[in-house]
């Protein structure tokens, strides 16, 4: 059930959002999954819906936008897109001395509503 509890989380989210922007009604939602955070999509999507079977409207989107990993050496200094597979190292030193940046989270990027 990780899909379950991480739409539950980030139904949180949306209806703080909504709330301090007043909207009553949600057309669309960008969510951005990180490649790495091995959330089913399609079962993601479900719980959003079942959560937000109230403020959504009927032909709603929600959309989610796969974010690909990028890391930081701290051996060279690399900056950029890292390597899907475990483990996670520097493409450039091959260093494992790695800060993962992006990609192992998801989170909301944005709503339209009204
Ligand atoms: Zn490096």
């Amino acid at each position: 059930m990780h899909e379950f509890s991480c739409a539950q989380h980030l139904i949180k989210v949306i209806y703080q959002v909504c709330k301090k922007y007043q909207i009553k009604k949600i057309y669309k939602i960008n969510i951005k999954i990180g490649s790495l955070t091995l959330i089913n999509k399609e079962q993601f999507v479900f719980w959003l819906k079942e959560g937000l079977k109230d403020t959504l409207a009927e032909n709603n989107q929600i959309v989610t936008i796969e974010e690909k990993p990028e890391i930081e050496c701290k051996n060279c200094g690399y900056y950029g897109e890292g390597n899907l597979e475990f483990p996670y190292m520097c493409p450039k030193c091959f260093s494992f001395k790695i800060f993962l940046k992006k990609g192992d989270d998801y989170y909301l990027e944005s709503i339209e509503g009204e």
